[in-house]
């Protein structure tokens, strides 16, 4: 079995501990290799090496910074088999869904190389006389770019893309399950040619490796996505020396199905939607509200389509739905399921294991449909973050309003209706980042994502908005008396 390094100032190296641990595939459980369990001492050498590549890189030429991630773009490209098997071997991700990441992965980067040469600053008016201001937008320094494991490539090229070509020097740190990618990743990112230490990788788990780069000095801004919970033990890390924090934390996203929307349309898109990445998606919505005079309609379309979703190994090429991601995820989705039936839920499909091999031995779970749910049954109320859809009846427009805002969390939210003006005021009213309107979400490199509602995070990511937070905007006045 393969040892994997990481990589720090340029160079591939062990743990300074000499320690490692392994990483496993989710389809049947074999170790796939040992990586190394970084500790405090191997971030301090990673800051170090981002603190002095910094000096270099944040003065280089916005066209040298956006080229070197053309060339990422474009390696990305050339190795995408690469990419893609592990997707499939470390993930589970489906081969189908696991090469439009890929194809996404560089379409994403190239977007991310050539906005960033039309980011402007702004001059301000004048507001003394002989005087000119303006605020100039510079890279923030260091940034600790800590990863979650559900979307694994594109988590990565989209959270130290944006980092590095506004100037920025990373050191990334993957969810541990993900981490033979992430090296994988790394070794891709080195034949693009970045000056040494401008991006680095540390391997280990989040409590010791995250905490020791969310609370180092040397450290300047932490780009996060993952849970609320572990936001929050972030944020008081990076509290200690005032750092900018940009989160992606997690949601619970409603969508409302009104009783003149296209039904049968809604619950196709919804349900084939759904599932996709086994559910594992920030976006996937929580709870489905819908009219009570369409809702038999919609269940009944619903789990028509979700019984056309193939589970299998991911690596065939029939399979739209793989295993999840890890053991401790899905225990916590059959908890949720459990609750859901001791709560007085209808499991109409779905709801457990597949017990005939080979699928026996990994983490598949069974796409789930969880009927006649309550708003304050314990699956409603919580981030599943798994393969199962609650549906819930609704009776007025307030009714599914209220509901629907009644959360912790306020990331994204659907509506799907007939009524224009209906939509729009729906809309005004969820008190979310995002909402999309007769359609599941999508995603594309120009449209942000999440923001500043509730607990859902802090700053925006991709598109234009999503680069400039990794950058300050710095005062200049200048006297021409
Ligand atoms: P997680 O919070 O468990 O882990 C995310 C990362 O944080 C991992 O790299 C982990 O090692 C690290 N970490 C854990 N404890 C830490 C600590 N104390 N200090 C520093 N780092 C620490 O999240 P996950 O289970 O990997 O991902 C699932 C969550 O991510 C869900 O809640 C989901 O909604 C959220 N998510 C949100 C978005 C979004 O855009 N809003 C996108 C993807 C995932």
């Amino acid at each position: 079995m393969r040892n994997y390094r990481m990589y720090i100032n340029g160079k591939w190296v062990d743990a300074l501990s000499g320690k490692t641990f392994a990483t496993v595939n989710p389809s049947t459980g074999e170790e796939l290799g040992r990586v190394p369990l970084a500790g405090r001492e191997d971030v301090d050498e990673a800051v170090k090496a981002a603190s002095e590549a910094f000096t270099g890189w944040s003065k280089a030429m916005q066209a040298e910074r956006a080229k070197a991630i053309l060339r990422f773009a474009a390696l990305i490209r050339e190795h995408s088999q690469e990419l893609i098997d592990l997707e499939v071997n470390e993930h589970g991700t489906p081969v189908m869904l696991a090469r439009g990441f890929a194809a996404a992965a560089v379409d994403q980067l190239e977007y991310i190389a050539s906005i960033s040469r039309g980011i402007m600053g702004q001059v301000l008016p004048q507001s003394m006389p002989h005087t000119v201001g303006y605020l100039q937008r510079v890279p923030i320094g260091v940034c600790a770019v800590i990863t979650p494991w559900n979307v694994p490539l594109m988590m990565m090229l989209s959270m130290v893309g944006p980092a590095i070509v506004m100037g920025n020097t990373a050191i990334l740190k993957p969810a541990s399950v993900n981490s033979i990618l992430a090296v994988k990743f790394m070794e891709i990112l080195e034949k693009a040619d970045l000056p040494r230490g401008v991006v680095n990788l540390v391997t280990g788990p989040g409590g010791t490796v995250g905490d020791a780069l969310a609370s180092h000095p040397g450290v300047d801004v932490v780009r996060f996505t993952g849970a609320t919970d572990t936001g929050k033990v972030i944020l008081q890390a990076a509290s200690q020396t005032a750092k900018k924090c940009i989160m992606e934390l997690g949601g619970n996203n409603p969508v409302i199905v009104c009783e003149d929307a296209d039904v049968e349309k809604a619950a196709r898109l919804q349900a084939g939607r759904h599932y996709g990445n086994s559910a594992q998606n920030c976006s996937t919505p929580g709870r489905y509200y819908v009219h009570e005079k369409v809702y038999d309609r919609f269940l009944e379309v619903f789990v028509e389509e979700v019984k056309r979703i193939r589970v299998g190994l991911p690596w065939e090429e029939s399979t739209t739905m793989g295993p999840m991601a890890n053991l401790q995820q899905l225990k916590k989705v059959e908890y949720y399921i459990r609750t859901a039936r001791e709560e007085g839920a209808r499991i109409v499909y779905g709801g457990a294991r597949p017990t005939t091999p080979p699928l026996d031995r990994g983490y598949f779970l069974m796409p789930t449909v969880v009927a006649d749910c309550k708003h304050d049954m314990t699956i409603v109320r919580e981030e599943i973050f798994g393969p199962a859809a609650c549906i819930l009846e609704y009776s007025s427009d307030e009714e599914a309003i209220r509901l629907a805002n009644d959360s912790t969390y306020g990331l994204c939210a659907g509506v799907w209706t007939r009524d224009g003006s209906k939509a729009l005021r729906l809309a005004n009213g969820l008190q979310v980042d995002s909402v999309f309107i007769n359609m599941p979400r999508m995603m594309t490199p120009e449209f942000p994502w999440g923001g500043n509602v509730k607990e859902s995070g802090i700053g925006k990511s991709d598109s234009v908005c999503g680069m400039e937070e990794f950058t300050d905007l710095k005062f200049i006045c200048t006297s021409y008396s």
